[in-house]
């Protein structure tokens, strides 16, 4: 019988605090293994990361694996039989799934490009007939593209979906909005929001413990830009029965801080909160100032498939680097860097027309932009540790983004 670690139990304990600020230098205690926040968990939307093997993870010093509940709700049947998330993997340690709201809210909006799920707007922005996703105090009604299946996932179809996946950690099912909602849709789909938080609760008690370890819930925190609306949902929130908090919605860059900073003020302060699907370095250096503890975001791999890597100056477009001798970055301790790969034959692989080159550049760059990611994280905690947070916030951005900050 698997004995699981931190007696099979969920805590969250602050280690030291930013002062004057609500971040935080913590350890979030799961039955798969600690988190030490603030921490980045890499995306494995279907269980694996594109392109990155389980050692090459544990290389880069992930911490933890966040996977989809909508991209594996058919197969969390056979997920359950095999022990769960992280025996089905092969990732031993901590893991997330998010509730697969967004992915069918992004049905709902025609396929990624979010404009509004208000029904109104519906009309002006977008023809209905193209719509795949219908919200209703039920849950969403959504065709698969995929399958080419009609299909309905409610608070009680995620929670059930979740706990066959078995991941340490799932997030309540929540409508997310989009930046083009009014005010009137973003209060109408609050309530909703709250009325399925506490369905999600109910159903989550049902099964969190089936697969023989204990599964925690976090509750996700929406209310658009408005402070009336993230104030309000927090703090009733912070009344349910979570083990920590989702901060959700699609953010203006520039009303991030602000927007984290209503919501952390009313969570509970001994309890975890994760940034959904944010982690460029402003992102995770503005959301730790805040009070975000972990984060989440597929931009790492993705802009490196896409020929974006990230350095200490800024991020560089591989492509301009024909012949160069340059390490990625010079400052970087990847597996990548340390052998020695250079821009010139990082480029060569990345317009090179074989299947097997292509494969190799997007494992080699993937597993930089994660590495550059995670180290940041790391550095974060260490400066807090240190009492040194806001200057190493400072001089981080401004070599970052010089133009910027
Ligand atoms: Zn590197």
């Amino acid at each position: 019988m698997t004995t699981y670690k931190n007696d099979n139990k969920f805590s969250f304990e602050i280690i030291k605090e930013i002062p004057g600020k609500l971040g935080r230098a913590g350890i979030i205690h799961t039955p798969h293994g600690d988190i030490h926040t603030p921490a980045f968990m890499c995306v494995g939307t279907n269980g694996q990361v594109r392109f990155v093997s389980m050692e090459e993870l544990k290389s880069v010093n992930a911490q933890a694996m966040l996977s989809n509940g909508y991209h594996l709700r058919n197969t969390s049947y056979e997920i359950a039989e095999n022990g769960g998330l992280a025996a089905w993997s092969g990732w031993d340690g901590p893991t997330l799934t998010d509730s697969g709201g967004f992915q069918v809210m992004s049905l709902g909006s025609g396929l990624g490009k979010v404009v509004s799920m208000d029904r109104e707007k519906e009309v002006v922005n977008t023809d209905p007939q193209d719509r795949l996703a219908h919200v209703c105090e039920d849950g969403v009604y959504f065709h698969d593209p995929f399958t080419d299946q009609d299909d309905f996932i409610g608070p009680e179809e995620s929670m059930q979906i979740q706990c066959r996946i078995g991941a340490d950690i799932h997030m309540a099912y929540d409508e997310l909005t989009s930046l083009a909602d009014s005010y009137e849709y973003n209060v109408e789909a609050l309530a909703r929001t709250e009325r399925w938080a506490i369905r999600s609760i109910e159903e989550h008690k049902k099964h969190c413990d089936d697969l023989g370890y204990h599964q925690s819930l976090y509750g996700v925190i929406q209310g658009g830009r408005w402070e009336d609306l993230r104030r309000s949902t927090s703090k009733k929130f912070a009344q349910m029965e979570f083990d920590g908090y989702g901060l959700g919605g699609a953010f203006l860059k520039e009303s991030l801080g602000e927007i984290l900073r209503w919501c952390c003020e009313e969570l509970p302060k001994n309890k975890p909160r994760h940034l959904l699907g944010l982690s460029h370095p402003d992102d995770i250096l503005i959301g730790t100032e805040m009070g975000a503890d972990t984060f989440d975001c597929v931009a790492p791999t993705r802009e490196a498939r896409h020929g974006k890597l990230y350095t200490k100056y800024g991020p560089i477009a591989i492509s301009k680097f024909a012949d160069s001798d340059e390490l990625i970055d010079n400052t970087c301790d990847c597996p990548t860097c340390k052998a020695g790969w250079t821009r010139g034959q990082l480029r060569a692989l990345y317009k090179s027309q074989k299947l097997e080159d292509k494969h190799q550049y997007n494992n080699l760059t993937s597993i930089h932009n994660l590495r550059f990611i995670i180290r940041l994280t790391e550095e974060a905690r260490e400066a807090i540790l240190n009492g040194n947070f806001e200057e190493y916030k400072k001089e981080f951005l401004k070599n970052y983004y010089p133009n910027k900050y």
